[in-house]
Parts: C-alpha cells; structure tokens; sequence
C-alpha cells in the first residue's frame, strides 16, 4: 500500500467519524460548527419547501405539544432561572405558555390577490430560507419558541445563536424542538444551533452567504451589528418604557398596574415599566397607592445612593448580578429586609437620574414629579430615548392619550393597563418576544419572516 494509500484511508475514516459525529448530534439540531449548522439547516430547508403548508402545522402542533407538557414547561423555567440567575420561576411558566397559546402560526400568512382582463396576480408571502436568530438572556426560551413557531410557519429553518448566559437552558429547548419535530416526521435540521453559542460562532453565522434574514432580540450592540452585515436584517432593540400618570386617570387601578407590570419577572420584559412620571396632582395618592400594592418607597438619599451603587457602577455600567432579582433581594444587598409581598421598589428622583435614564431590567421604578400633562409627556418621549419599543399612559383625557400616542412614536402604547397587556396578556392581541422598533416590524409574526412574490398568470382565472 502506498503512502498516499494510507493519507487517504485516515481521511476517509476521519471523515466517516466526523459523519457520524454529525448525524449523532443532528438527531438534536446541536452542531460543533456553525458552518455545519447552517450548511444542515441549508438543506433541512430545501426539504422542507416540498412540505404542505398542514405539514408546517403540524410540526409547530408537535412542538407546542412537546412544551404544553407540564415536565417540559416546568424544567425550562427553572432552568432558565437557575441558569441566567434571573427572574421569576411562576412569571417564566406563565410567559412561554403565552408563547404557546398566542403566537400565530401559518394563518398568518395572507394572500393578496389582482384580477382583470389580464389575468391574475397572486402577492404570496414565501420563506427567505436559512434564519439566523440572535437571542437573549432575558427570555431565552420565550424567545426560542416564538420564534421557531413564526419563523417555520413562514417555511424558513433557523440557526440559533443563543446567549452565552443561557447556553444550557437554550440548548435543552431546541433539542426539545427537534425531538417534537422527529416525532412528527419533519425534515432533519430545521431547527438548529451549535455547541458552544459564541460571539465568535454569532459573527460566523451573520456573515455567511447561506443565512437570508438576521433577527437580533437584544440590546443596541446586537441590533447595530446586525445591520452591518448588509443583510436584511429585523432588529428588537432596547426600550425604557414610561409610564405617564395624569390627574384624569383612576388613581388606584393605575397604581395597581404599574407594579404589576414593573414586577413582571422581576422586569426582564423589554417591554416592563421602567419610570414613573406622574403629574404633580395626583403624585402622593399614586405613591400611597403602590405602596398598598406591594411598593416599597425609599426617601432618603443614604439609602437611593446605596442602592445606585449597588446596581451601577461609577460610569454608570449595569451590574448584570442585580439584572432580574427580585426587589427583596436587591433591598437584602443594602440591609433592607422586606416580606415577600414587596414587589418593587419606588423612589422619587428628578428626570436626570440614573435610574430614569438607564435601561435597570429589575423592579427599580423611579418617580418623576411634573407639573402638568403635557409636561408629563414631553418628559417620556426624552426619557424613551427614541427607542420606539413601549409605552404606557394612565388617563381618561382622549385628546392627551391621542397626543402622547402620536408624538411618542414607539411600537407599543399601552393605555390604561400593565405593560404586558401589550404582548397579549390581558390585552387583545397576538403574542411576540421580538418587538421590532428599530426596524420596523412591529410585534413579529410568521409574516414578517416571509418575503412577498408575486405570482402572475396571464389571461385567465378573472371570473367577475
Ligand atoms: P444582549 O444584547 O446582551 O444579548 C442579546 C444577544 O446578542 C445574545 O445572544 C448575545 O450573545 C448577542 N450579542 C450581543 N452583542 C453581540 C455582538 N456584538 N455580536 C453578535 N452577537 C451579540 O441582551 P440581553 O442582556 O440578553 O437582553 C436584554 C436586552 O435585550 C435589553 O436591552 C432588552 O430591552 C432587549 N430585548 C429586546 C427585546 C425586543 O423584542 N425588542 C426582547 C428581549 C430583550
């Protein structure tokens, strides 16, 4: 045998081994590169462009099955919390099971159609092909599962780049992913991510020719390095969501709102309440009422200083260890001990702090004191940041609703309720984890992954 026989041989049986060692983890969409990912999801794609739109359905039934499990729902949540150190358990089950209820599937995919003299004209709303999903640490699953659900409807395969700090949790969902879509006969590989989720293997996956469309659910860094790519790219950016309370507003159900929303998984939500700003009028009667609704109120400067320091740094850096504690955890660090029933925690600040301006994601709710309405509103719009991502008011005043709706300009205006009656709890509507502002998308669903084609057939099928 000669020496090349031999070179060739190892080849082959390397080759051979790394086969196997794909098609092992192939069973559970968990690739070692991120080139194999996408080159697997490349083909799970073309497969699954011969699938009947009853076939997409079914798979995002058998997935939504597989998570409707109460062993299932459960050991996500926990590991979520357990994992990313943040959060709260009963707030994550209630979360993915609005995923699972209230994200749309292929019916959201709607034709528009032209007929005349000519003929017809069919507007199809097709896949773009290979997805590259980024998502975060504040909602991995939530994110995951909404995503696949719209993102498949649409025809596409995904390849995930999860969050490093929710690696293990994120991982342990798509594997649940595939399992339910091999059970239910989908092609391989629809769903994939690699091992070892990296801002390295993220950049791999933005660049590479084969993934049409980036989808980046996250802070301004993601988001920005998304649209350098010069891909089409659907950017979910950062919020600081205000919450405007005027005199005409029902005081105690406002007041009710705003903690349940500002303490919703410990305000992980991009969309949770991050600031108060209330009209003078009315400012000790909302206090006194959050207060009766489970808010702890901080007045002395000692201690909202300690409290700055304990979840910012000097240049004003997040101390991601506070990120989604709780506020009896956060109140604990600076040797406040409070009962369970404290939700939040208030204090009064004027508009430049710290806690106004920054985007905190824990239930830190600063209250700004202001004069009027109008006043009220044109504060928030300062302090959104220009996000467009939520906002809320608190109000019986048509005419000032109607302004802030229009001069605000973010994807979200919550009016008289909790934030998350924006993403359907509690509030009509469909359900998102990938809130679109930057972008422009909007509350995405199964049609914003889909690309429009237009389909013309020629002196036929007009029947008026
Ligand atoms: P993050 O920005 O730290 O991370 C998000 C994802 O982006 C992660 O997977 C991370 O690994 C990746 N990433 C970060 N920088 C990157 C880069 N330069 N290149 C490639 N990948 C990069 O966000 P987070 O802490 O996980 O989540 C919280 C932030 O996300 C908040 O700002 C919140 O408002 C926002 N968010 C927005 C939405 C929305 O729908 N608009 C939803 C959830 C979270």
């Amino acid at each position: 045998m000669s020496a090349l026989n031999v070179e060739e041989i190892v080849k082959k049986v390397i080759s051979e081994l790394n086969n196997a060692n794909s098609l092992k983890e192939c069973e559970y969409g968990i690739f070692e590169s991120m080139n194999d990912a996408i080159e697997a999801s490349f083909i799970a794609q073309r497969k699954y462009l011969k699938h009947s739109l009853s076939d997409r359905d079914k798979y995002i039934k058998a997935i939504k099955n597989e998570f409707y499990k109460e062993e299932n729902l459960k050991k996500i949540c926990k590991m979520t919390v357990e994992e990313t150190g943040m959060g709260n358990y009963s707030h994550k089950l209630l979360k993915n099971r609005l995923v699972l209820e209230k994200t749309p599937g292929v019916e959201d995919l709607k034709t528009d159609a032209y007929t005349g003299d000519k003929g017809l004209t069919l507007v199809e709303l097709s896949p773009y092909g290979v997805i590259g999903s980024i998502t975060p640490t504040t909602n991995p699953t939530e994110t995951i599962l909404c995503n696949t659900i719209g993102m498949l409807a649409a025809g596409n395969s995904i390849v995930f780049s999860p969050h490093p700090r929710a690696k293990e949790v994120s991982l342990f969902t798509i594997k649940l992913i595939n399992k339910a879509l091999k059970e239910a006969k989908a092609p391989d590989n629809l769903v994939v991510t690699v091992k070892n989720p990296t801002i390295e293997n993220a950049n791999i996956m933005m660049n590479h020719e084969k993934v049409k469309l980036l989808v980046a659910t996250g802070g301004p860094g993601v988001v920005k390095s998304v649209l350098s790519t010069g891909k089409k790219a659907i950017g979910a950016g950062a919020g600081n969501p205000p919450a405007v309370v005027d005199e005409t507003a029902d005081i105690e159900k406002a007041a009710k709102d705003i903690v349940d929303g500002c303490s919703f998984d410990n305000n992980l939500p991009c969309i949770a309440e991050k600031e108060v700003i209330a009209v003078d009028e009315i400012t000790d009667y909302l206090i006194f009422n959050m207060k009766k609704n489970g808010a702890y109120e901080i007045k002395d400067k000692e201690t909202l200083n300690n409290l700055q320091n304990l979840v910012l740094s000097k240049d004003l850096k997040l101390n991601t260890e506070c990120v989604g504690k709780s506020a009896r955890y956060l109140l604990d660090k600076i040797g406040i001990q409070v009962e369970d029933d404290i939700k939040v925690i208030i204090m009064e600040t004027d508009k430049n702090h710290p806690f106004v301006i920054e985007e905190l994601m824990m239930p830190i709710l600063p209250i700004v004191r202001v004069k009027d309405v109008d006043e009220a509103i044109e504060l928030s719009i300062e302090v959104e940041h220009g996000n467009r991502h939520t906002a809320i008011m608190h109000s019986k005043n048509i005419d000032k609703l109607s302004k802030m709706a229009k001069l605000i300009q973010t994807t979200i205006f919550v009016k008289n309720g909790p934030s998350y009656s924006g993403i359907g709890v509690g509030g009509e509507g469909y359900t998102t984890f990938t809130i679109a502002g930057p972008t422009g998308e909007g509350l995405t669903s199964a049609k914003t992954f889909a690309r429009k084609r237009r389909c013309v057939l020629v002196d036929g099928f007009d029947i008026r």
